[in-house]
């Protein structure tokens, strides 16, 4: 068994190998407003500015911000919810067991978030007990989002789960109605997938992740 195909197993998809429907072309959609011009300017300054954030009440009860990980430059990019109890202590993002879940499936489409790939979350700071973040706190903190896919400029993103995608898409449309088209984000082209965390309690559901993988490797050689 090749490593593809280990991991694949060890997943629970093997040995689904080829979506069963073609999904349809890029849709064109509307691309969200660029950040404001007094926005941060590089890197060095967002982070500092997400760093130092008090725009919101999750400052106060935050162990650290959770600013995001991976290659800056990377044409991939996958945003989740908001980190968890593991990714405040840690400051990174998706370090628990749907992190973990996301490391093989992104290897397993030949990613690395070392390498190749940049995570970040819609929220920057732990919503306590890990409740559904406010629409407030959604608000205040989507600027530090834009700004860092301003900056990494991927050529795809891939929103992860109800949150990502209702965000970033502005709808409040079922992840099942969002997956298999194209979507656009701050003009560029976004797919939507279930979030890890959801798959580990629905095993059934990562063959659908595997295919919306799948179909995100197809758009993006479609570039
Ligand atoms: N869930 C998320 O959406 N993000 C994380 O960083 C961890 C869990």
């Amino acid at each position: 068994m090749g490593r593809r195909e280990a991991i694949l197993a060890e997943m629970g998809l093997a040995p689904i190998w080829r979506l069963r429907r073609e999904f349809p072309k890029l849709e064109e959609g509307q691309a969200q407003s660029p950040a404001r011009a007094d926005a941060p300017r590089d890197w060095v300054e967002l982070k500092q500015l997400v760093s130092g954030c008090v725009k919101c009440s999750l400052h106060k009860t935050r162990t650290q911000t959770v600013f995001g990980v991976g290659d800056p430059s990377a044409q991939w990019m996958l945003i989740g919810e908001a980190p968890g109890a593991e990714e405040d202590r840690l400051g990174d993002p998706f370090v628990g067991q749907a992190g973990r879940l996301l490391d093989n499936m992104l290897a397993a489409i030949g990613l690395d978030r070392r390498q190749n790939v940049y995570i970040a979350n819609v929220l920057k700071c732990r919503p306590p007990g890990n409740r559904n973040p406010e629409p407030e706190e959604v608000a205040k903190c989507s600027p530090h989002l834009l700004r860092q896919i301003e900056l990494v400029n991927p050529r795809l993103i891939v929103a992860m789960g109800r949150f990502a995608a209702q965000t970033l898409l502005e709808t409040d449309a079922s992840i099942a109605s969002l997956r298999g088209r194209v979507h656009r984000y701050a003009g560029r082209p976004c797919i939507v997938t279930y979030h890890p965390a959801y798959l580990l309690r629905n095993l059934p559901d990562k063959a659908k992740a595997w295919a919306d993988l799948v179909f995100a490797c197809k758009t993006m050689a479609s570039l």
